[in-house]
């Protein structure tokens, strides 16, 4: 598989779901109709088959492999969503007397925190809600008795990411959902990663949860059986019926990353895309990013326009040329760029030169 299709048809930045690399697009749908010459669809096979129970191994080895995982991890396909683990995560590892701290970066964080104060005594030990979350907060307290410390690595809203993870010996558990398999992670700080996979790693309705297993069996609340991590863990992702096209979709991504070098290949990739657009948004007169610039996401790049009312051309401009997706979210405004793994750099260089073209004819 090679990284770039030559056979792109649109410009894909949307937030998620989002772009998928082009040869797995293409062998998900050879499943479809005829998965591994059974005669018969991927969809309509047992997970308990020899076929399914073969990609459920190999996605969760792809997953150890890509992240250097030990024993000591579990990894787990679930459903419900990023947001069902905002919850999970908090009443499987949170006793009821526990306290936790989170880092507030976004609309994503507001929400885990929430969800987390059903469970145990939750500090915000930090947060840019005063900016509308422009930033990541850097230089607070974090209290040695936490149980965990939360995090949200990428905040796809506002496009900002954390450049280096807290220094702490807390365990940090923290949403990945859109910039997992993005770049290569000091693993053994992770107590927990939880992410949607359809940002950054699938299509939506597969969550990846990766936990250490030290970090469970520390609550003695009673906890549903589909809730509780280690039903997931004792089954290997099979107690119930997986999201099983989801996952084996998930697993062609990893292969493919794996056979594009892995995760640092991944990441210089994204540096050089990301590069290239944030040049051309400090450059350009019309345009200005929103983040400030040491906090600046790699996955999703946000910025607005001087003046507000070319915003709709620019927007008519970019579709002209195949750039769909970039409208930006609206409790940030302007425009969003997402350059997941999947992102060519040829689709950047196509914005990049729509909002040179566009200043030309405007500035
Ligand atoms: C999209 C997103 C979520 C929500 O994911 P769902 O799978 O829709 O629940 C949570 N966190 C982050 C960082 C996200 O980008």
């Amino acid at each position: 598989m090679e990284f770039v299709s030559k056979k792109i048809k649109k410009h894909n930045f949307f937030a998620g779901p989002a772009i998928l690399p082009a040869p797995v697009l293409e062998e998900a749908a050879r499943a479809i109709q005829d998965f591994e010459g059974m005669g018969l669809s991927i969809l309509e096979i047992s997970h308990r088959s020899k076929q399914f129970e073969s990609v459920m191994n190999e996605a969760e080895e792809l997953t150890r492999s890509l992240l250097g995982l030990t024993d000591d991890y579990a990894v787990l396909f679930l459903t419900g969503g990023a947001s069902s683990q905002f919850y999970m995560s908090a009443m499987n590892l949170l006793p009821q007397d526990g306290k936790a701290g989170y880092v507030n970066t976004g609309a994503w964080s507001t929400k885990a925190i929430k969800e987390a104060k059903l469970f145990g005594q939750i500090s915000e030990v930090a947060s840019s809600v005063d900016t509308n979350f422009n930033y990541i907060p850097k230089g607070y307290d974090i209290d040695e008795d936490f149980t965990f410390l939360h995090v949200t690595s990428n905040n796809t809203i506002f496009g900002t990411q954390f450049q280096s993870f807290p220094e702490t010996n807390v365990p940090l558990v923290c949403d990945m959902s859109s910039d997992i398999f993005s770049r290569p992670l000091d693993i053994n700080r992770f107590g927990m990663i939880y992410a949607g996979a359809q940002k950054n790693l699938g299509p939506a309705g597969v969550t990846l949860v990766i936990i250490r297993k030290d970090m469970l069996g520390k609550v003695d609340r009673a906890i549903p059986t589909m809730l509780d991590y280690n039903t997931h863990i004792k089954k290997q992702s099979a107690f119930n019926t997986p999201p099983a096209y989801p996952i084996y979709v998930s697993m062609l991504t990893m292969r493919w990353l794996k056979a594009n070098g892995g995760l640092s290949a991944m990441e210089a990739k994204n540096k050089e895309k990301a590069a290239l657009l944030y040049k051309e948004i400090d450059e350009n007169p019309l345009f200005k990013g929103t983040a400030a610039k040491e906090d600046r996401s790699l996955m999703n790049v946000t910025f607005v326009m001087n003046q507000e009312a070319l915003q709709d051309d620019f927007m008519k401009a970019c579709e002209a040329e195949g750039c769909v997706g970039v409208k930006g979210h609206r409790s940030v405004g302007g425009f969003r760029a997402s350059i997941y793994n999947a992102m060519p750099i040829e689709s950047v260089e196509v914005l990049v030169q729509v909002m040179r073209r566009f200043a030309e004819q405007h500035a």
